[in-house]
């Protein structure tokens, strides 16, 4: 999808403790995110302590990778130049099969609420995958 020799956008960092095992995921084309042990609830962003009860930790499970938009907008105009090769592009909050929401770029401008996406996985540089969200009856 992407060029990843002259990929120059922000980049997530890898190393990152909290959000490490979420990019290494996504290197493996998995869609990882926090599970409460003690409540069970699904979490996005990753957080050192769960939102609902406040058990600290949690443990990594892959979800489907799918779900529906819930929102999106369409960029005509770079609001930071890294992005300006890349506009106009869609950014969307999804709305996983598994009840969390979360944001991303879409790989088309063509998308309404409410259509079905699904992950798909862009390996930007050899250590960063980015996931992009895909309509499902796109081709
Ligand atoms: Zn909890």
């Amino acid at each position: 999808m992407t060029n990843t020799s002259t990929y120059t956008a922000p980049l997530p960092d890898p190393a990152d403790p909290l959000t490490g095992p979420h990019w290494a995921a996504a290197r493996d084309q998995r869609l990882a995110v926090q599970r409460c042990t003690s409540c069970g609830a699904l979490r996005w962003q990753p957080a050192t302590i769960c939102p609902e009860c406040l058990t600290t930790g949690g443990e990594w499970t892959d979800l489907a990778g799918t779900g529906t938009v819930w929102s999106y907008t369409v960029y005509h105009r770079a609001m930071n130049p890294a992005f300006a090769d890349q506009v106009p592009y869609a950014v969307a909050m999804i709305e996983l099969d598994e009840g969390i929401r979360m944001i991303g770029m879409l790989t088309g401008t063509d998308i309404a609420i409410g259509d079905p996406v699904r992950a798909v996985y862009d390996p930007v540089t050899d250590d960063v995958t980015l996931i992009r969200w895909e309509r499902v009856d796109a081709t």
